[in-house]
């Protein structure tokens, strides 16, 4: 909601207009990411656009970003935002894959707590009619009820693979729901089986109405334009939209549920699945600290996932009693951030044998840290992740869209680069105290079928 705000201030349409303009130019020349222009401007309606110039190929990657998602689905009707997402990205089907498909290219969109996307890769050429269907996708939408129930049966279909018939996927749904409360994102971004099922084409088009706006999207575009032309197409097609008065996201001021601490226990449903332990603790509020204590942590979490690390390498290759660790640092999508720390085992066995080498271990990374050297390889490795990034419109506009919408700047996403080169030892250590001294939120368990644990 960045430039939301800062039009409900005092700047007029165009006051704002015009400041964005300037610092559209100021970036553009003197860009962080080194094989890229990067840019940005708003137009008159409030849409913000972000241009990043690579010229390699006669390609462009295009994407809108809205400023919604499944945390603003409405009490007893979860899943909406997704099924929107679905719908929406069916619109003028006929014609507009046709035409895809004719020149080659690709479509795709997503759904997150807080954000749908829309995207398109394709020649050039074509950026005029993927422009004018993305501007209509923004102001209109018809829903047919055939094709209504139709994607309400591919919804469940989707559910059943990604949740009812996958224990990890049922175990997340049932932690987080525990942890967080509905308005705090604890809600199934798929939505509940039942609430699927009440779901009206109504109910997608108050959705529709009330968050897809100009004045509530960013576009990232990527690849080989000509900026003025570019401006040009943009200003047509969507300039025409008109800005909404969005509402303020639902997220509740609580961060979790409550301070006791949960134990969740989750039969698998299938036969021969392992056995899986996750633990929830409290991510230390970023908001002092900024993007350098969320950079830092994003940096710990990668110390922590790496194989040779003692952690990793003591829980599968010295003990061998798990046959997976991971580590998992969740910003941006719940009212308040998370760690997880999640490991599976072959069996009941080998998971408490696991899970009693953890408890020691914490301890004993709180003792000792991360050093130096594990400092050194993972900015090594990030140095390496990012020439990846720069090397693929696609992932840059991601990395950018995403951020962007949760609630960082261009600006202090260009410069996350420098700061993750400047990070010290002390600082990453400091966090990795704040967060693992304490005992964990949540504990669940994912046991085999039939086992019942007392
Ligand atoms: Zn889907």
């Amino acid at each position: 909601m960045i430039y939301a705000k800062r039009i409900r201030g005092n700047k007029t349409f165009s006051q704002f207009f015009r400041s964005c303009v300037a610092i559209f130019f100021i970036l553009y020349h003197s860009s962080g990411f080194a094989k890229y222009k990067i840019g940005s401007f708003v137009l008159k309606n409030g849409l913000m656009v972000v241009c990043i110039e690579k010229k390699t190929a006669p390609i462009l990657f295009f994407s809108i970003w809205y400023r919604c998602g499944s945390i603003c689905d409405a009490i007893s009707r979860s899943g909406v935002a997704h099924f929107l997402e679905h719908m929406a990205f069916n619109t003028d089907k006929m014609t507009f894959d046709h035409f895809l498909e004719d020149n080659g290219a690709q479509k795709n969109a997503f759904t997150s707590r807080k954000t749908i996307c829309f995207y398109e890769i394709f020649p050039k050429e074509c950026i005029e009619t993927v422009c004018l269907h993305e501007a209509n996708r923004q102001t209109g939408m018809q829903i047919d009820d055939e094709v209504f129930m139709a994607e309400k049966r591919v919804i469940q279909e989707e559910r059943g693979q990604n949740v009812d018939n996958d224990p990890d996927g049922a175990q997340t749904e049932a932690v987080l729901a525990t942890i967080f409360n509905r308005r705090n994102g604890g809600i199934a971004i798929l939505g509940w089986k039942h609430e699927i099922e009440a779901i009206s084409p109504r109910d997608l088009l108050d959705f529709h109405g009330k968050w897809f706006a100009p004045n509530n999207a960013v576009i990232v575009i990527s690849g080989d334009f000509n900026l003025a032309s570019l401006k040009e197409c943009l200003e047509r097609h969507f300039g025409i939209n008109p800005p909404k008065d969005i509402p303020q996201f639902p997220l509740g001021t609580r961060g979790h549920q409550s301070n006791c601490q949960k134990e969740i226990h989750y039969g698998s449903p299938k036969n021969g699945f392992g056995a899986a332990m996750e633990e929830i603790y409290h991510a230390p509020s970023m908001i002092k600290g900024g993007l350098r204590k969320t950079i830092s942590l994003y940096m710990l979490i990668g110390i922590l996932n790496q194989s040779e690390f003692f952690i990793k390498k003591t829980l599968k290759d010295i003990l061998n009693c798990a046959s997976g660790v991971s580590f998992q640092y969740v910003r941006g999508e719940f009212a308040s951030d998370i760690v997880c720390v999640h490991i599976t085992a072959h069996s009941i066995d080998h998971l408490n044998e696991a899970e009693a080498a953890w408890k020691y271990l914490r301890q004993r990374l709180l003792q000792v840290g991360i050093t130096r050297e594990d400092l050194d390889i993972a900015k090594q490795q990030y140095r390496l992740s990012l020439a990846h990034r720069d090397d693929d419109i696609e992932s840059m506009s991601n990395y950018i869209g995403w951020l962007l919408t949760r609630g960082y700047s261009l600006e202090e996403i260009q410069s996350i680069d420098n700061i993750v080169q400047d990070l010290s030892v002390e600082e990453c250590n400091d966090l990795l105290r704040e967060i693992f001294s304490t005992e964990p939120h949540a504990i669940a368990r994912t046991l085999p079928k039939g086992y019942d644990r007392e």
